[in-house]
């Protein structure tokens, strides 16, 4: 087993999209505990960050799976006022990955007894979601942060930037360096669903509060057909998820090559080389200075193209 696949989970986190009532709501529900697990793993994180990071790889994942073409991809940020600084969580489709500035900030649990993630986050700042649609196209959407808690300000981004009144709960079950369960639900009725169907997934929104206790006592298919009973839920598509870095020794090479010439030369009259490491999955890529040179030439071949 080489480096790059020991970063990926088994796949045994799943989404299901599902629909109810004919069509008329849309649901995401998912397990992510294995994923939260391997990038808990990766950081080192405490519990409160991974709850934090888990949360966010939850709710990105959803946004990931949304997006049908080949090539596209989504990366959320949380930009809060908070001790853990950025968290970034980037999906393509099922796979998913995730960091924080400082993954290991260490809190007091809240009176309720449960993790701190809003004051881990921040309880202001933005956030954003920029959709990579390939062909260099984006889209970006941009938000406040409501809560830090994360299901609420996923929530608030499909109200604010989508225009798509939503319900979000997601959660992450902690205890020390294990993951014990993590999941997500996304509600969201279509244009035109009758307002008694709202009223009904309103009546049973307690039941959803606590995703991640409740996939302690039952599988998302079986919470799927307790919570929906009697709205005909119907599972459209399974999906796998997995913690997965896309870096690569070619990515790292252009990474190097945008820094632009002067910083290059500035790394070779070092002449230690460069040694760069990944965010996501802490692989390290080394440069020699020969190594450098060549790259330094690529970037002034560029240089030259756009004059
Ligand atoms: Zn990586």
């Amino acid at each position: 087993m080489n480096q790059k696949e020991r970063m990926e989970t088994p796949a045994r986190d799943e989404m299901l999209q599902i629909d109810l009532c004919s069509g008329q709501v849309r649901v995401m529900l998912c397990e992510t505990t294995n994923t939260v697990q391997r990038c808990a793993d990766i950081h080192g994180s405490t519990p409160v960050c991974t709850a934090a990071l888990g949360r966010l790889m939850t709710g990105t994942v959803m946004l990931g799976i949304m997006m049908k073409g080949e090539e596209e991809s989504v990366t959320v940020s949380l930009k809060g006022d908070g001790p853990m600084g950025t968290l970034i969580a980037v999906a393509d489709h099922g796979f998913v990955r995730a960091c924080a500035d400082d993954p290991r900030v260490e809190l007091p649990l809240r009176e309720d007894g449960k993790l701190d993630v809003g004051s881990a986050v921040g309880h202001t700042g933005r956030m954003s979601v920029i959709k990579d649609l390939g062909l260099k196209k984006n889209y970006i959407g941009q938000s406040e942060i409501v809560s830090g808690e994360i299901a609420m300000d996923f929530a608030n981004y499909f109200t604010v930037s989508e225009q798509q009144p939503s319900l979000v709960a997601l959660g992450v079950l902690v205890s020390g360096n294990s993951v014990l369960k993590a999941g997500g639900l996304l509600i969201q009725p279509l244009p035109g669903c009758p307002d008694e169907i709202i009223d009904q997934l309103e009546l049973r929104s307690p039941m959803f509060a606590d995703i991640s206790r409740e996939l302690t006592f039952a599988d998302p298919e079986q919470l799927c057909r307790d919570w929906f009973r009697g709205m005909e839920p119907r599972i459209l598509e399974r999906t796998p998820i997995a913690y997965r870095c896309t870096c690569s020794r070619d990515r790292m090479e252009r990474a190097l090559v945008s820094l632009g010439r002067k910083d290059l030369q500035s790394l070779i009259d070092e002449d230690q080389g460069a040694e760069l490491g990944c965010h996501f999955c802490h692989s390290q890529y080394f440069f020699t200075t020969e190594e450098l040179r060549q790259l330094l030439e690529r970037a002034a071949d560029k240089g030259e193209e756009q004059e």
